[in-house]
């Protein structure tokens, strides 16, 4: 509360700076509702929308215990060792205090928080999910027009915000572990189509031949799931986040990736779904929020929600009225 309002010019020349402040501040500006923050936000958007798209985009989902920071921070090490910048954004929708997580991530990912090249920054937890996958998207551009060359987008794999990553990412890594109850458990079919390489996580010691195992199991299974319309088919592999096994080869699947989505123009394309994905989002975003702005809404659907609990209305014949409402204003 104590800085001083930026405009969007400020902000403009401070991201394409470098100004790391300045990029954080920004981001904490494309997270707020205020409508006067939004107003700035969008023009800064828009300014920086020229200077975005250069940068490798990848997600990386798991369940908690996965090793998903421990996998990033010897991942990201690599990464900036091949001379890459990276930026990693995070979406936990389990975690209510973003602070707390501010703290949590800097101490998870210990040696690369200290890098130069790189910059963390924890999503605002707590708002509804929808608002946090646009505000991680326009956070992804933000970091690009700053320069950044890779952005990795780490979530907590529960639920939907893997699906709205998949849809703001170029290449989308699955962390498993082997052994973590069935093999083949059912929530992962999903999420296993979704998945452009997965990484069987703590193969090391006693734990190799389990993981040897379960990779075989997985290539097994995907092979039974259609290749996708791009013809990639899904590579399964080993890691050890402890002694470095199969990280080379991760970066090797995802430059092998970039090759084949590059040629014939289909990186293009993906960008280009990604674009629609984007106006999607925020058409459904922004029609939700007005909606639930309408006066007396509050009320209404509480009234509503109470008659399709009693079974008094049907749960469309009340989000009719509830729209017709909504509407009517
Ligand atoms: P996250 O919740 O998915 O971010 O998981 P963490 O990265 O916090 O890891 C969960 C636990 O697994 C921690 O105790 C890590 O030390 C451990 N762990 C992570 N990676 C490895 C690994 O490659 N090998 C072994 N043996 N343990 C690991």
């Amino acid at each position: 509360a104590k800085f001083s309002r930026l405009s969007a010019d400020d902000y403009f020349n401070g991201i394409r700076a470098g100004d790391r402040m300045i990029l954080s501040r920004a981001i904490t500006l494309v997270e707020s509702t205020l409508l006067t923050d939004k107003a700035i936000s969008d023009d800064l958007l828009e300014r920086i929308l020229p200077f975005t798209g250069q940068a490798r985009r990848i997600g990386i989902t798991g369940v908690p215990g996965v090793g998903k920071s421990t996998f990033i921070e010897r991942f990201g090490q690599l990464l900036v060792r091949e001379g890459e910048k990276l930026a990693i954004l995070t979406i936990d929708p389990t975690s209510s205090k973003s602070h707390g997580s501010i703290l949590g991530d800097k101490t998870r990912m210990d040696v690369l928080s200290k890098l130069e090249e790189v910059y963390i920054r924890p999503s605002a937890a707590g708002s509804a999910l929808g608002g946090v996958a646009n505000a991680t998207r326009e956070a992804m551009l933000l970091c690009e027009a700053a320069g950044f060359t890779t952005i990795l987008i780490e979530t907590v794999g529960v639920g939907q915000s893997e699906t709205s990553v998949r849809n703001m990412v170029d290449f989308f890594l699955l962390l498993m572990l082997a052994g973590a109850g069935d093999e083949l458990q059912g929530i992962k079919k999903g999420i296993m189509e979704m998945a452009d390489a997965i990484a069987i996580t703590k193969s090391d010691g006693a734990n190799i031949q389990e993981s040897e195992k379960a990779r075989i199991s997985y290539q097994n299974a995907l092979h039974l799931f259609p290749p996708d319309e791009s013809g990639w088919i899904t590579e399964v592999l080993t890691t050890s986040a402890l002694d470095g096994a199969g990280f080379e080869e991760i970066i090797g699947v995802i430059n092998r990736y970039y090759e084949h989505m590059e040629s014939s123009g289909r990186l293009s394309a993906l960008r280009n779904h990604q674009k629609i994905q984007w106006l999607n989002d925020l058409i459904d975003y922004l029609q939700r929020r007005q909606f639930l702005a309408t006066p007396g809404m509050k009320e209404a659907l509480k009234l509503q929600e109470q008659a399709v609990l009693k079974g008094t209305t049907s749960p469309y014949k009340a989000a009719r009225t509830l729209v017709e409402l909504a509407w009517n204003v």
